[in-house]
């Protein structure tokens, strides 16, 4: 048998060690920053694999690395574990809660971290019989859904990395060409003064009044804003009582745009949208920056290189049930908010059409390249630092988007796992590949270097000094 070959069956005969993993960390799910048993799950899985451990939680807890092998070039694979608040879900096409506004692994990070440990196990192995040379790490990754690479990234944890992989569960197996929005979260808060708000209202000062004021001072930017760009805000305090004039107020605010040095601007237009209402209210305005991350930096060596090896692993193979189970919960989605889920991630409109009619996506595409899909992911922080590239494979039904329902449903089935293993075997030969041809990580650090451009990485968390 051909030494790659051998690498995905290993993958494949210790599958069920994969499921194991995916389905505890799926019916345990713990949201960002408190993911301390997915994190003690996958540490020890690794420990037992006679992983070499390094603890991060002084940078950021739950966080850790495990390494295998030795010298260059050193590989990286993204993984993570946390769950969505209210996403609660059986493994039901029906809309039914384990847990009543519980938690749920709507995102598939349960998929997510246990495929890209899989494919670092697996290339592990393949060190230690010596027929690779260099250095692979997987790293445990917390709080996604609350953009926690960029904590680590500051830290400078992922600095000496020759390339990074990382996939991502969804509804298509694609290369993920696209890039993603940056994005920063502001929180901005008022101090005003407290007063009678019927006996001496004239001296008060409303802090509600200033955030209310902010508020519809972006909902006016928002004409003058590049329609490719986002704001999203919240009102996260708004006072006591209506009847005590508010003296302190905060709203969490959003600012989303392709790239990060558009983003800046816009986000100073907020803050000076924010400036205006203290000014108007004769409050205090101060704000800090809760959490951001860069825009993706796609890189074509990498994804050529993925594409080519999504070609060579088998796609999955399902059962009756799986693809009845696909269709009901497919069903319960209009066809029009399935398009719009495909078309989000880069297709175009006659594709997305064909791929509606098939419950599951079997086949490969190589969608999304020139495009920006308006979310964002922390993987866009390690792109920026080190050559980086993902895929997407399919674990929803086809039309599923993350965070729904549907998407914890599916990522708790076989549906979802076969998704995973797949993701792993494309990871693991992708991985074999930089090792066995190091001009491949050449000339991938070559495109990064032209497309990073010579400015250095400031980590989006502290981009607000000096505003
Ligand atoms: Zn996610």
């Amino acid at each position: 048998m051909d030494q790659k070959e051998g690498l995905l069956s290993w993958i494949e005969e210790n599958r069920s060690y994969f499921i194991d993993i995916a389905e505890a960390l799926w019916k345990e799910p713990e949201i960002s920053y408190q993911e301390e048993n997915s994190s003690r799950l996958q540490k020890s899985y690794c420990k037992r694999m006679g992983f070499r451990i390094q603890e991060l939680d002084s940078i950021q807890r739950y966080a850790f690395i495990a390494e295998a092998g030795s010298g260059k070039p050193i590989v990286g694979l993204l993984g993570e574990f946390d769950a969505l608040p209210g996403l609660s879900q059986k493994v039901s096409p029906k809309q039914d809660p384990i847990v009543a506004g519980g938690p749920g692994h709507g995102c598939g990070h349960n998929l997510l971290g246990t495929a890209s440990l899989a494919a670092a196990s697996a290339i592990k192995q393949a060190l230690e019989k010596g027929r690779l040379k260099g250095t692979v790490r997987y790293y445990g990754c917390p709080a996604e859904e609350q953009l926690g690479k960029p904590i680590l990234a500051r830290a400078g944890v992922f600095s000496d990395l020759d390339v990074a992989l990382s996939w991502h569960p969804a509804d298509i197996n694609t290369v993920a060409a696209y890039s993603t929005n940056a994005s920063i979260e502001l929180s901005i808060r008022f101090t005003g003064v407290p007063a009678h708000a019927a006996q001496v209202p004239h001296l008060g000062r409303s802090a509600l009044d200033a955030l209310t004021l902010t508020g519809i001072g972006v909902e006016f930017l928002r004409e003058h804003m590049a329609p490719t760009a986002r704001v999203h805000y919240i009102y996260t305090s708004c006072g006591e009582r209506p009847n005590i004039v508010p003296a302190q107020t905060s709203g969490a605010f959003q600012v989303r745009s392709p790239r990060m040095k558009d983003l800046l601007p816009l986000l100073k237009r907020v803050i000076d949208i924010a400036k205006g209402a203290s000014l108007m209210t004769g409050t205090e305005v101060s704000y800090i920056t809760l959490q951001g991350c860069y825009d993706v930096l796609p890189n074509s060596i990498l994804s050529d290189l993925l594409y080519r090896n999504m070609e060579e692993a088998s796609l999955p193979e399902y059962t009756a049930e799986e693809i009845e189970f696909a269709l009901s919960l497919a069903s319960t989605l209009t066809e029009d908010q399935k398009r719009n889920t495909l078309l989000g991630l880069g297709l175009d409109a006659k594709t997305a059409d064909q791929l509606l009619s098939q419950p599951i996506h079997r086949e490969i595409g190589y969608w999304g390249k020139g495009w920006t899909i308006p979310a964002s992911t922390d993987v866009g922080d390690v792109s920026h630092l080190v050559p980086t590239a993902q895929i997407n494979t399919a674990t929803y039904p086809v039309g599923i988007g993350s965070h729904t329902w549907q998407a914890t449903a599916s990522s708790g089935s076989s549906l979802g796992m076969k998704g995973m293993l797949y993701a792993a075997k494309v990871l693991a030969g992708a991985i074999w590949d930089l090792l066995e041809q190091p001009v491949l990580v050449e000339k991938a650090r070559e495109e990064f270097r032209r497309t990073a451009g010579e400015e250095p990485y400031v980590s989006a968390l502290d981009l607000l000094k000096g505003f």
